[in-house]
């Protein structure tokens, strides 16, 4: 059975893939994708930046 698949799920738009690191450019917080997919994350009410993954 597969279990998580770090790069499996496809980079569309603003959605990020499992395992991606995104970054809120306003206080610097960081957070780590679990479920690629889903809406995009927001902090500080911005979209959270994708700073690794690409
Ligand atoms: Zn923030």
């Amino acid at each position: 059975m597969s279990a998580v698949d770090p790069g499996a799920a496809n980079t569309e738009g603003t959605e990020a893939a499992n395992g991606n690191r995104l970054r809120c450019n306003n206080c610097g917080s960081e957070a780590i994708v679990t479920k690629a997919g889903g809406s995009a994350l927001t902090c500080c009410g911005a979209p959270l930046e994708v700073t690794f993954g690409r």
